[in-house]
């Protein structure tokens, strides 16, 4: 997109804007870096597509074609810190930015599509029209769910759309992350009747751990209220686990400390790396039934940071 994502302004030239708050990367790295996981498109036609980690410079980190750059400083300066408070208008600043992170997301993948000519032009639409649909469909309706952040924003209405839960952790957890996507599954592994309501999920280091903020469209509040639910009724000790698999299974943005990967034994590593390739391979935002099993052993005791990263 060739316009800052803040629409109430007719500004252009949006920058490579951070979804993830450059302090909140340098708490979760070692020496300014931290893994991510992307796509090994550099190795394009010489090896398999998948999933690999890379150590990457926190400047880099979460960067997308975003806001300009007085909007980008002047609308989330007030959460671009490790001791924020926790208000409902920090809140909505820190899933907004998830939002607008992946509404970019989906307008690169549709544009990309809208450039290849057969699309949308055929009588019988092949399998690679129907991602194309599904894309500019998700795509318009995060725009729409953007705009009433917006409307509230602006005080342009009085409720907020959206209701904001959160959770604290400690001690901190080893990686930052946020994700907008379709709950299909809650932490207990109950299947969802899928409704098109996007809900979003924010881990941020903060003050001596992490905060863990949900966003739940009121208009069609219940799968995300389940979601909530089930993970505050799930043991601690497996809630960090849980809210790695929601990151990896239905988004791409996270950063992860350095050092708690490299102390994963190769086939946990492995198995992150496919989970994460499930996502991207099929396109879809629905946790598959490797959701459901607690076959990696990322629980909090042993893999957690702490506070002094900060
Ligand atoms: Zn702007």
């Amino acid at each position: 997109m060739d316009r800052c994502l803040w629409w109430h302004a007719d500004c252009e030239n949006p920058i490579g804007s951070h979804s993830l708050s450059e302090c909140w990367l340098r708490a979760v790295s070692d020496e300014g870096k931290s893994i991510v996981l992307r796509l090994n498109a550099s190795k394009a036609g010489k090896e398999p597509v998948k999933i690999v980690s890379e150590l990457d410079g926190v400047s880099r980190i979460s960067v997308f074609k975003g806001f300009c750059s007085t909007h980008d400083n002047k609308i989330f300066n007030p959460i671009d810190r490790l001791d924020f408070e926790a208000t409902k208008e920090n809140c909505c600043l820190a899933t907004y930015r998830s939002v607008c992170h992946a509404v970019a997301s989906k307008y690169a993948v549709a544009s990309t599509y809208l450039q290849t000519p057969n699309v949308l032009k055929s009588e019988s639409p092949s399998e690679l029209d129907k991602v194309a649909i599904k894309t500019m469909r998700e795509c318009i309706d995060l725009m729409a769910l953007k705009q009433q952040y917006e409307a509230w924003m602006n005080r342009e209405i009085a409720t907020e759309p959206i209701e904001h839960k959160f959770a604290f952790i400690e001690p901190r957890l080893p990686f930052c992350g946020s994700v907008t996507f379709l709950p299909c599954v809650t932490p207990t592994g109950r299947m969802l009747d899928v409704d098109q309501t996007w809900m979003s999920i924010v881990v941020l280091p903060w003050k001596s751990g992490s905060l863990v903020i949900f966003a739940i469209d009121r208009k069609s509040p219940k799968n995300g209220s389940l979601v909530v639910k089930m993970f505050n009724s799930i043991p601690q000790v497996w809630k960090a686990d849980i809210l790695f698999k929601y990151m990896i299974e239905c988004g791409e943005n996270i950063a992860i400390a350095p050092k708690w990967w490299f102390e994963l034994r190769e086939g946990v590593r492995n198995d992150i790396l496919n989970r994460s390739f499930r996502n991207v391979r099929t396109s879809s935002t629905a946790p598959s039934n490797l959701f459901l099993q607690r076959g990696v052993p990322l629980t909090p005791c042993r893999h957690t940071i702490q506070g002094s990263a900060a």
